[in-house]
């Protein structure tokens, strides 16, 4: 079968891999695992296969030299369908050149350009200089134990990782007020999502002899004081980079601000937290109250109340340092505070040379692109991987829109069939140049 990236990538769309434990996933994985193997089947011949967690793949492709491997990754899962779709969200249907479906650009679309890039290199003969590894978390929008699994055999081989690329930046466009120039985001750092969840307990009984400041009231007040506090602001080293690479593309009275970045990063700080709510989560840590339970019945007081609060932890600070913000917000004794999920934000990768070559790379293929770092605002996958390697980077090369980004865990995600190709086209061209 000659390499056909658009159908492999269809036929990988068209398997439902939610990931969410109710069995039919594994159905949904088998049947992407047989898509890959019917367009890929280079790749199968020639690239050696572990698979780790459940339903993950860690495919290893000789290099000429062992030194300096280099890991790319994505991954197979998806979340649930959200919203009304235009199109079936699991068709992979193609119109006016733009392929639609859930996991199009998260994450499928780079599962299946990575493949294709390897597939086709070596349709012409091409090995790589350096190992090459391919590693496929099954579970990255739930508990990445797969990314964990890859990690332990990665570990238990003794293989340290020059750099790894994983989703998390693309060829955005729209992506920061005033400059018209899509950036080339590569995230270098990543912020830690941890959950707390508050809980006061105290007297319930019968709603006809109410008590006040019981367990609800106390609750409600704690969360109207987190929603009231202000964490520190400032500028991580990545921001402020970002802001010097993309000034000369800015609208001339915002080039001198951003130019300076460094220098006015306080009052640049200050200023993005006004402009919004996804500037200003790029200055800080953030709080959100999620969820919430007290009484399961009109006539009853809760005698225990909780809310869950979700936090997306500045790079720099850590879980325990916010925890106490959060415990001297609150001020009450009687709110028990508990880390149900504690996730540190990442360190800092350098921007040294495997950066430039992923720069050098989103350079030549998408030249109207501004390449700068960036701290991605969600987790990923190739957080765990720093305890492998230093140099963990999250760029998937596509072109995205605001509205097509918008669409990332909600209705009518989608792809132009041209950006997709020209991804593979960045695959091939960072694999040739290591
Ligand atoms: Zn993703």
């Amino acid at each position: 079968m000659t390499l056909d990236p658009v159908a492999a990538l269809q036929a990988a769309l068209r398997a439902p891999t939610v990931n969410d434990g109710s069995g039919a996933e594994t159905q949904a994985f088998a049947q992407l695992h047989e898509a890959l193997r019917e367009h890929f089947p280079l790749l199968h011949a020639n690239l050696d296969l572990t698979p780790v967690g459940e339903h993950g793949l860690l495919f290893r492709w000789p290099g000429a030299s062992a030194e300096k491997p280099v890991v790319l990754m994505a991954h197979q899962d998806v979340v649930p369908i959200a919203g009304v779709w235009t199109h079936d969200p699991f068709g992979g249907e193609i119109v006016d050149g733009v392929i639609h479906g859930r996991g199009t650009l998260d994450d499928k679309g780079q599962l299946v350009a990575i493949c294709a890039a390897v597939e086709g290199l070596l349709a012409d003969g091409f090995a790589p200089a350096y190992d090459v590894w391919l590693s496929f978390g099954s579970d990255e929008e739930t508990t990445g134990a797969a990314a964990r699994a890859a990690v332990e055999e990665l570990r238990s081989q003794g293989v340290e990782p020059w750099f790894v690329l994983d989703e998390g930046g693309a060829v955005a466009f729209d992506a920061f007020p005033g400059v018209a120039a899509p950036i080339g985001v590569v995230g270098v750092a990543e912020k830690g999502t941890t959950d707390v969840r508050l809980k006061v307990t105290g007297d319930g009984g019968h709603s006809s002899t109410p008590r006040q400041n019981g367990p609800t009231a106390r609750l409600a007040r704690a969360i109207t004081r987190l929603d009231r506090m202000s964490m520190p602001v400032g500028l991580p080293a990545p921001t402020v980079e970002m802001f010097e690479r993309i000034a000369p593309y800015a609208a001339r009275p915002m080039r001198p601000v951003l130019a300076n970045a460094g220098r006015l990063a306080p009052a640049l700080a200050r200023l993005l937290t006004r402009l919004g709510p996804e500037p200003a989560a790029l200055t800080r840590t953030t709080v959100a109250i999620t969820t919430l339970e007290g009484s399961p019945a009109a006539n009853v007081i809760a005698s225990a109340a909780s809310a869950g609060v979700n936090l997306r932890i500045m790079v720099g600070e850590t879980v325990a340092e916010v925890v106490e913000r959060l415990r001297a917000a609150i001020a009450d004794k009687h709110v028990e505070i508990e880390v149900v999920r504690a996730g540190e934000p990442s360190p800092i990768s350098p921007r040294d040379e495997a950066f430039s070559l992923v720069t050098d790379t989103i350079a030549a293929i998408f030249p109207e692109a501004v390449p700068a770092p960036y701290t991605v605002m969600a987790a990923t996958d190739s957080r765990f991987f720093y305890e492998i390697s230093d140099r963990v980077y999250r760029f998937a090369p596509f072109r995205m829109t605001a509205a097509q980004r918008a669409t990332i865990h909600a209705a009518d995600e989608n792809i132009r069939v041209d950006d997709y190709l020209d991804g593979i086209r960045f695959y091939r061209r960072l694999i040739e140049s290591l």
